[in-house]
């Protein structure tokens, strides 16, 4: 028994883990500047809802369940994959032909289902957790890239002394490097106007998806040329894009809400 004990913990050490999602502050991040960009009528709804849990802790529920094997059909609505140089012109006729149980399949379903005014308590916890999660995972970029790299998990990099992937260097390295709690880091870089907000969340879920790939595509050169030994150097040059990337997700899953619940 000791020696399996051992041997499984070893095991699970020596595992590297396959990172799935915006890390839970990432998530967290989304959702609390969401929250700050809801309408009151929108907030009440919610709050009927979700009851007590706020939307930022309401973020990381539809990663917590990938424990539960019965869930299992929910994990490819985690991202997309493309094909490599779309055009936003191609992107766009990708998705009217999309019918994979992708992300964006997902996203058209949620909204849909939480607009329906005879959708069960039951459904309206569930889906609502899961649209609040999935609206922060499409702007990672590493949720909308390639399938042959599964999204950067199979790309080995350095991150100071760790060895980790490009993916997880995206889900959560770089915002942890940043030593802030969610509601700090969320303050930090919730900044922007009431015409910049107008914009991001009048800009269909196709042109969310193919800002992020256009990132992901950059960040695939980026590591095909260099060194892949990422630190200081590399935070310097992306913590500005990330950023902009939560803010985004924040602002936009906040026109998501009104639009649903307003
Ligand atoms: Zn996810």
């Amino acid at each position: 028994m000791k020696l399996f004990s051992i041997l499984f913990i070893a095991l699970f050490l020596y595992l590297p883990f396959n990172s799935i999602a915006w890390g839970v502050q990432g998530h967290r991040i989304v959702g609390q500047i969401a929250e700050s960009y809801l309408t009151p009528k929108a907030k009440q709804a919610i709050q009927k809802i979700l009851g007590n849990e706020s939307v930022a802790m309401a973020s990381n529920w539809a990663d917590f369940i990938k424990s539960d094997t019965a869930y299992n059909y929910l994990s490819p609505m985690h991202y997309i994959n493309l094909p490599d140089r779309l055009s936003y012109a191609e992107l766009k006729e990708y998705l009217l032909k999309d019918t994979a149980a992708d992300v964006y399949t997902e996203l058209a379903f949620l909204i849909k289902q939480l607009k329906r005014p005879d959708l069960t308590k039951e459904k309206q916890v569930m889906y609502l957790h899961l649209l609040i999660h999935l609206v922060g995972d499409v702007h990672q970029p590493m949720h909308v890239s390639r399938a042959e790299d599964e999204g950067g998990n199979k790309i080995q990099v350095m991150w100071f002394r760790e060895s980790t992937n490009l993916h997880a260097v995206w889900d959560e390295k770089l915002i942890d490097f940043q030593q802030l709690s969610y509601t700090e880091y969320a303050t930090a870089i919730n900044f922007t106007t009431a015409s910049q907000r107008q914009v991001w969340q009048r800009e269909p879920i196709s042109q969310w998806l193919f800002e992020s790939n256009q990132i992901a595509e950059k960040l695939y050169s980026e590591i095909n040329q260099n060194e892949q030994k990422l630190s200081y150097r590399y935070n310097y040059d992306h913590i500005a894009i990330l950023n902009n990337q939560l803010l985004k997700g924040g602002v936009r899953l906040a026109g998501l809400l009104n639009e649903i619940f307003g």
